[in-house]
């Protein structure tokens, strides 16, 4: 089998053979102005496949979260494959996010994925319902095949949009949403670009999807499909992140060397889809609808920041422990603080999963009002926990010198003694925490852990519109009314 071609295939089975099936794949991959040959060696992108290598290796206590039989093949899979088939399925998938948040302490990159075949698993069946298409039974016959071969699926919904305050038949140039550029006998052109695309390189499958509400004219905006990675006439370009090149350098002023996220500009330069991997064409009814669906899962599946800001606590409570001050009584109230914030987060994600409903397609969706709440948490909490960590660390989080002075044979002597916490911790272990809060809060995970936590899924104002369209202001005004002893209206 070509290593560029994973749609037939032996099952990936641990993080050896993820890698593995990355390799040989001749992508057109651009970081910094040059071309990636190979990105699975490429020092500052390895971190972000590190990432995803970690969802195939779960601990044995951690192999209920991780897997799942499916409903689909009877097989365990992978559960970031796996159709969601009741609550305690929601839940898991939110434990499992908040546990690779600790684990790897950055963005993980498969959630996408999982969150959009939940949703065009239920989609494809109600649009198939209403206008009689085959999209469900070609989705599913994909996802099947995906789940069996344990690939990694990223999800491609963010447009670049062009000028915002025009749809996308409006732009100036047709390009600005992904389309349907041609309809051939055998399937369809797509040409446009995705923006931010999490995971893209580091995927086997890209799960392409409209990104918002479409005119009845704009049908050939309408488009879902699966795309593999390595189909010719894809283009990816990284994007930069904060310190990134600081992998150059070597481990210890990265802070964490181990783990990264991953964004890309994808490009489809006329990406030809069979029909058998397309999953909407034309249906632009159904669009609005796809967004939502997917929004209500990805904005819960954000409680991974609970399990990121987990790594912080701990990171903000051992600074303190170094200096000297763990029982100062504003330093416990700050890590109450983080605490609090931590788990408000985690406590709406994981209850909008608690409290979700099946589809008529059968699989289970979280509750949207609560999913939207938990992802306008994450938009803020994250920054004030970011703050109350540089707070207890102190200016040393942006002043600390670096590695090769700390390990220079004249000066890297006087920044052990002078740059030493309590005596009994090694000055490098210092170096090393406050490296990690740099990392989070303002360095490369601070993509993840706050920007990203600010626009993913949806920017702040996305989920005030869906909070304000599900708060029923009527009926919680009926309930005033009677208790004020006010007659019913009409
Ligand atoms: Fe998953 Fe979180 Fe990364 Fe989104 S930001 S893909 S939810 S780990
Ligand atoms: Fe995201």
């Amino acid at each position: 089998m070509a290593a560029s071609d994973r749609s037939i295939g032996a099952p990936i089975r641990s993080s050896e053979e993820y890698l593995a099936s990355l390799r040989g794949r001749r992508l057109t991959v651009y970081l910094s102005g040059k071309r990636v040959e190979e990105p699975v060696d490429h020092p500052v992108i390895r971190p972000s496949i590190n990432a995803v290598a970690a969802t195939y290796d779960a601990a044995p206590e951690d192999l209920d979260l991780a897997t799942a039989e499916s409903g689909l093949t009877g097989e365990r899979v992978n559960r970031f494959l796996h159709l969601a088939g009741s609550p305690a399925d929601l839940v898991a998938q939110s434990q499992m996010q908040r546990r690779l948040g600790q684990l790897t302490g950055t963005c993980f990159q498969r959630c996408v994925g999982m969150d959009a075949i939940n949703a065009l698993f239920s989609l494809t069946f109600d649009v198939d319902a209403a206008r009689g298409t085959p999209y469900h039974t070609r989705f599913v016959a994909w996802l099947a095949a995906v789940q069996r071969q344990n690939l990694v699926v990223g999800g491609a919904m963010t447009d670049v949009k062009g000028d915002r305050s025009q749809s996308p038949g409006q732009q100036a140039d047709p390009d600005l949403f992904v389309r349907v550029a041609e309809r051939r006998p055998d399937g369809v052109v797509l040409r446009g670009a995705k923006a931010h695309q999490t995971g893209a390189v580091n995927s086997h499958w890209l799960l392409v999807m409209p990104g918002l509400r479409l005119q009845p004219e704009e049908h050939d905006y309408a488009v879902a499909c699966a795309v593999p990675v390595a189909a010719p006439g894809l283009t990816f370009v990284l994007g930069r992140q904060s310190s990134d090149s600081r992998s150059l350098e070597g481990d210890l002023d990265v802070g964490n060397a181990r783990f990264a996220g991953q964004e890309a500009l994808v490009v489809f330069d006329d990406v030809f889809v069979p029909h058998e991997r397309v999953f909407l064409d034309g249906e632009t009814e159904f669009a609005a609808d796809l967004v939502e669906r997917f929004t209500a899962y990805h904005r819960r599946s954000y409680v991974c920041k609970a399990g990121v800001g987990d790594v912080l606590i701990g990171a903000a409570a051992l600074i303190a422990d170094y200096h000297g001050v763990p029982e100062a009584s504003h330093v416990r109230d700050k890590l109450v603080e983080m605490g609090h914030l931590n788990e408000t987060i985690y406590a709406t994600g994981i209850a909008a999963s608690h409290q979700g409903h099946p589809t008529a397609a059968g699989n289970w969706e979280p509750d949207h009002l609560l999913a939207n709440v938990c992802k306008q948490h994450v938009t803020r909490f994250p920054y004030e926990i970011a703050r109350l960590a540089q707070d207890l660390a102190g200016g040393a989080v942006v002043t600390l010198p670096s590695e090769q002075d700390l390990h220079h044979p004249e000066v890297g002597p006087l920044l052990d003694k002078y740059l030493r916490g309590r005596a009994d911790v090694p000055t490098e272990h210092r170096f090393r925490v406050l490296r990690l809060i740099e990392n989070l809060t303002l360095g490369r995970n601070a993509v993840g852990y706050l920007t990203e936590s600010l626009h993913g899924a949806g920017s702040p104002q996305a989920q005030r519109v869906v909070i304000r369209r599900q708060l029923d202001l009527e009926a919680r005004k009926a309930l005033a009314r009677r208790l004020a002893g006010i007659p019913p209206e009409g």
